[in-house]
């Protein structure tokens, strides 16, 4: 095999959670990672294999905002592991990205306290308000700090909107279902724009064209 077959950057776009190898395979980077013998990207990106040296990768798309540590960000989850949650960032600081970035939240940097697993913090489609606090690739977010943890969150059972109960309890007001999260303390406050409808969109663009700088 020529050394220009063991290299290989492939075309397809894979995104955060996407099964890429398994371990017998590749060893991942910090650009991907292990769960249970598979390997699944972080990122949004090409991925990159080296088969000599049995190593995998993605090479990010590029992002086109400077984002700094102790940044505020307002995402939505894409997918919650035991370990790690995915997230994209739709707002830093306040200000709406044309392009959400991607960012991944780690179960140990979920709390001041011992949370035993990602699932005890939030699901796929919440809302969170997260500070930066690593911006090498992929970023990293904590829910440590004043305001931050969950803003909105859905139904594990139904998926309807759920209600605040108390402090990291949550209850639905469909099925009565109550669960777990790390509820900020602007839990319900309409601090972000919901995703919105197309007529609302055409506004919203409109109203974010005098807020950019
Ligand atoms: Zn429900």
């Amino acid at each position: 095999m020529s050394k220009k077959d063991d290299y290989q950057s492939h075309n397809e776009i894979v995104v955060p959670g996407e099964k890429i190898a398994i371990i017998e395979e590749f060893l991942p980077d910090e650009t991907c990672f292990e769960e249970e013998g598979e390997i699944f990207s972080s990122l949004l990106g090409n991925i990159v294999t080296d088969r000599k040296k049995h190593k995998i990768s993605i090479v990010p798309k590029k992002r086109y905002l400077q984002i700094n540590v102790g940044d505020i960000g307002i995402g939505r989850v894409e997918f919650v592991k035991k370990q790690v949650a995915s997230l994209n960032l739709h707002y830093v600081n306040n200000i709406n990205i044309p392009l959400p970035v991607n960012a991944i939240l780690h179960v140990s940097e979920a709390s001041k306290h011992y949370v035993r697993n990602m699932y005890e913090v939030a699901r796929p489609g919440d809302w969170l308000a997260v500070k930066i606090i690593r911006t090498s690739t992929p970023l990293s977010v904590g829910l440590v700090g004043s305001g931050l943890g969950v803003i909105i969150a859905f139904c594990n059972h139904c998926g309807q909107e759920i209600e605040y109960k108390r402090q990291d309890l949550l209850e639905c007001p469909n099925c009565g279902l109550i669960q777990p999260r790390i509820t900020s303390r602007n839990y319900g406050k309409p601090i972000i724009y919901k995703p919105v409808s197309h007529r609302d969109e055409n506004k919203r663009q409109k109203n974010m064209g005098k807020i950019r700088r």
